[in-house]
């Protein structure tokens, strides 16, 4: 199978095109490496460097590579950012990916795996998140991935399009052996910048809040592998086939706050680092956490990494070999 992998440069994209290679697929990445790095793309895979915004562009690739199956990771995914430029995220989230889906019924590719994200629930009540939970965004990246989601669905429904969306909870550590890690600039996900705290690059630790109606007062999150996630992607990808919708939340079940995350960097890398308490970051929901039985049940999806220490261990190891991430 000749699959297209759109945003296979970023962080998740990446670990997904090294698990599409190392199970025998013929990948292709596509990517305009406004995030992601050259460097991120494993050997194997043909690299095309392009847009999503240019229609011709996926229609030749998709053409001439003879592209059976879509993967697509290409996306703005940070929530303070979304807050700030909402527009641009609603056109880069949603309006390229109308763009794609269009290139793909022209391409007669009925085979759709989306980066979802549990951003799609908004405000949960400290319970783990079932896909049929009520899906209320609060912040407009969350909102521009049901969006997409919902495009897909109405999509689905005139026969020309089988899609999975897959809404993944916190996506963090490092893949392929420790050599796929998390490089954003600027960085603004937690376990990143905590690690770059205790390696010494940056002073200090920000903990946006700790007013929240949670245990310690620090927001919840359900930290998942990124290798972990790139294997429920491709449980996913070989059911498209048959099945016509597919929606799975993906996380571990166990949500950490805050301050845990700090305390089990802390543990691993054995280093002690300085942490100040901030003011509440704007959009985002005190606790999220995944129930994910229904992609264990029907994907027959097992997490081999599950426990934070070991994820952080991963994360801290592609860090120390890449101290200035990919240098790109
Ligand atoms: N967070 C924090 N300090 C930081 C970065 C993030 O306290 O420097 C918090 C953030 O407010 C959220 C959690 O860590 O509650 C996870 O944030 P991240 O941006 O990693 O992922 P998100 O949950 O927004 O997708």
């Amino acid at each position: 199978m000749r699959v297209l992998v759109c945003g296979g440069a970023g962080y998740i994209g990446s670990n997904m095109t090294a698990v599409l290679v190392e199970n025998g697929y013929e990948t292709i990445v596509y990517d305009n490496l406004s995030k992601g790095h050259r460097k991120a793309v494993v050997d194997g895979a043909e690299f095309i460097h392009g847009d999503l915004a240019d229609y011709d562009k996926l229609v030749e690739t998709m053409t001439k590579y003879k592209i059976d199956a879509v993967m697509h990771f290409a996306a703005l995914i940070e929530v303070g950012e979304s807050m700030l430029d909402p527009l641009g995220f609603y056109y880069n989230n949603v309006s390229n990916t109308n763009n794609l889906l269009r290139a793909m019924e022209f391409c007669k590719v009925n085979r759709f795996v989306f980066s979802s994200s549990a951003a799609v629930y908004g405000m949960a009540q400290n319970k783990a998140l079932q896909e049929s939970s009520p899906k209320s965004p609060i912040n407009s990246y969350g909102d521009s991935k049901l969006a997409v989601e919902r495009m897909c669905h109405f999509q689905s429904q005139t026969g020309r399009l089988n899609y999975a969306a897959m809404r993944y909870f916190n996506a963090c550590g490092a893949g392929n052996n420790c050599t796929l890690g998390e490089d954003h600039w600027p960085e603004s996900h937690l376990i990143p910048l905590i690690i770059q705290a205790a390696m010494g690059k940056r002073d200090s630790i920000k903990i946006f809040g700790d007013d929240y109606p949670t245990p310690d007062g620090t927001c919840v999150r359900d930290y998942v592998h990124v290798e972990d996630l790139a294997q429920a992607h491709l449980l996913a990808l070989e059911k498209l086939s048959s099945t016509t919708e597919q929606i799975y939340n993906l996380g571990n079940g166990k949500g950490y706050s805050v301050l845990e995350v700090i305390e089990a960097v802390k543990r691993v890398s054995g280093k002690d680092f300085k942490v100040v308490r901030e003011k509440r970051r704007s959009g985002d929901p005190a606790f999220l956490t995944a129930d994910s039985s229904k992609a264990q049940k029907e994907l027959g999806w097992t997490p081999k990494v599950p426990d934070i220490d070991s994820i952080i261990e991963s994360a801290w190891k592609w860090h120390n070999q890449n101290p200035d991430g990919y240098s790109d």
